[in-house]
């Protein structure tokens, strides 16, 4: 394997990369006999935890009808219905394999429906890893110009750069930049995370999301919401349904089969319909994948309101003990985000507004806190993500601080 991984997302994990032999609930056990308190949780879907019974069950009764079938499924149907259910938006929907590729998906559908070529996106936002939208998603600030107005910035060797004429960049939570560019008319999509998760947590200021909703209507540009990460984990309807902002289109993928490779597009009828009349393709030879489906529906009939309402307060009572820890320990740091997904940043003393807030933050100094949880029994994102499911009960929440309170003083 290149680099021992098969993600560039898995190289470079500081001390070593580990490899794993079980999970259980919160915990990761790796092949050197370590018990981990697991935070990374897959990078987002495992909101039941590793191995839920429920799921596991589900998947195994499903394996004995087969495997694939490249026609539909029952179980395909109960799981579309569950997503259209959950999400606000969902008028119809459509199941593909990743995140990246339903963000395609959306982004295709909107030049489609617009005859517009450009979608706009914002800096430090992820919307996968293809050619066309891989700019300034964690950009060198040295090269990512004025902050008002910025560079687009390419993200792999070997990207079409011809690509960036397609895109523009703009300042997350700004909604004048963004109204103003919006007016020139010829914007088919903007494309967000509706809540910043990704590279770091950023909320949306009041306001911004019903801001940005209603420059888009005024000028015919499709509105999507990227929920790979959001959705099904801030609420059962995702971002949309917490904040109560409505898109045009949305994506999803992680939380929604709780670590199967399951992704979702949904959004509004008549443009969904265009992948059925209006000449726009949407494809997979694993699209809908029964397996996958079994464990797509038994993972959302698990999303009850005493599930969040669980991970609601493990996940307050962990951010308000770092926060005291930091404090404690005289270490600026900024705790920011969601019960169920929130982010560190050392180095910061207040929430960080956008992207280049948040690049401020002391990159070495986390990676050395990472690393010393580690040792500790912790396992934690060195991006500063922290994920949680509903097996972080307040034993993981309790040790997790007893963790950190001594991990704290290794920054020193
Ligand atoms: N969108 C967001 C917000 C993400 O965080 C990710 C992955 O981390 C993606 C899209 C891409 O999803 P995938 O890795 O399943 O292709």
């Amino acid at each position: 394997m290149s680099g021992g991984v098969n993600s560039n997302f898995r190289l470079n994990i500081s001390p070593t990369p580990l490899v794993f032999e079980r999970g259980e609930g919160a915990y990761l056990y790796d092949v050197d006999g370590n018990k981990l308190i697991d935070y990374y949780l897959g990078m987002g879907p495992m909101i039941l935890g590793h191995k839920p019974q429920a799921l596991v069950d589900a998947v195994k009764s499903q394996i004995d009808s087969g495997i694939l079938f490249a026609g539909q499924t029952a179980i395909e149907a109960e799981a579309a219905r569950l997503v259209c259910e959950l999400v606000p938006s969902a008028e119809r929907m459509r199941f593909g394999s990743s995140g990246s590729e339903v963000d395609q998906a959306a982004m295709r559908l909107a030049r489609a429906a617009t005859g517009r070529t450009k979608v706009l996106k914002f800096e430090g936002h992820y919307h996968g890893w293809f050619d066309n939208v891989l700019w300034s998603t964690a950009p060198a600030l040295d090269a990512a110009g004025p902050a008002d107005a910025p560079v687009p910035v390419i993200g792999s060797k070997g990207q079409l750069k011809d690509t960036a004429d397609t895109l523009v960049v703009l300042p997350w939570n700004n909604l004048e930049l963004l109204t103003a560019r919006l007016a020139e008319g010829d914007i088919a999509a903007v494309i967000m995370e509706a809540a910043m998760c990704n590279q770091g947590a950023v909320h949306p200021l009041p306001g911004y999301l019903e801001g940005v909703r209603e420059a888009c209507t005024k000028t015919g540009t499709i509105l999507i919401f990227d929920e790979v990460i959001t959705g099904f984990r801030l609420a059962p309807g995702g971002a949309q349904e917490l904040f109560g902002v409505t898109p045009d289109l949305s994506t999803f993928g992680k939380a929604i089969a709780n670590g199967f490779p399951v992704a979702a597009i949904a959004g509004r009828a008549d443009l969904m319909d265009m992948f059925t009349s209006g000449g726009v393709v949407h494809g997979g030879t694993y699209n809908a994948q029964p397996i996958a489906m079994a464990a797509t529906a038994a993972t959302l009939k698990s999303l009850t309101p005493a599930l969040y309402k669980k991970i609601g307060v493990a996940g307050t009572a962990l951010q308000d003990g770092f926060r005291e820890i930091f404090a404690s320990a005289g270490v600026a740091a900024s705790v920011v985000g969601f019960p169920q997904v929130f982010h560190v940043a050392l180095g910061l003393d207040k929430p960080a507004r956008d992207f280049r807030d948040l690049a401020k933050m002391n990159r070495p100094a986390y990676i050395a806190l990472t690393t010393a949880l580690m040792y500790r029994g912790v396992r934690a994102l060195e991006r500063g993500a922290w994920f949680l499911s509903s097996e972080h009960d307040a034993g993981v929440i309790n040790d997790t601080l007893a963790a950190m309170r001594d991990a704290v003083r290794e920054l020193k």
